[in-house]
Order: C-alpha cells, then structure tokens, then sequence
C-alpha cells in the first residue's frame, strides 16, 4: 500500500472518502479532494469509497 492520491482532474468533490477517512486526512479544497501524506495511514477506505475512482494509491 502507498499514501492516497487524488485524480482532480476526475473528482467531483462529493467528500465522500472525507467522512471515509478515519484519520481525518481529507479535506475538500476548492470541490476537490486533497489528502494530507502527513496524515494518511494507507488504510485504502477511500479508494473504496470513491464512486468516480478518482484515488488511488
Ligand atoms: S488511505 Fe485511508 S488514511 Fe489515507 S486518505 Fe484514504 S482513508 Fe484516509
Ligand atoms: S470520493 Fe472521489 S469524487 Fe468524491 S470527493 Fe473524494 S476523490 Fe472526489
């Protein structure tokens, strides 16, 4: 596994790998997801959560 990375390009902004994210490592910035690498413990959650496949890891 690796830190989460988001695709802006294909996030619609629906937040919903933020409320996924138990390390709170999410945030919504201008409609779109940006991880904190400080923060992510690699858990994958959101990468499932995503309904456009915009994360990765
Ligand atoms: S991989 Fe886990 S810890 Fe990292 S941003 Fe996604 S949900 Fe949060
Ligand atoms: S779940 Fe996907 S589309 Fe929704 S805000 Fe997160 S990265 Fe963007």
């Amino acid at each position: 596994m690796a830190k989460a990375t988001v695709d802006a390009d294909n996030c619609v902004g629906c937040a919903a790998c933020e409320s996924t994210c138990d390390a709170s490592a999410i945030s919504i910035e201008d409609g779109k997801a940006v991880v904190d690498q400080e923060k992510c413990i690699e858990c994958g959650a959101c990468v499932s959560a995503c309904p456009v496949e915009a994360i990765s890891q």
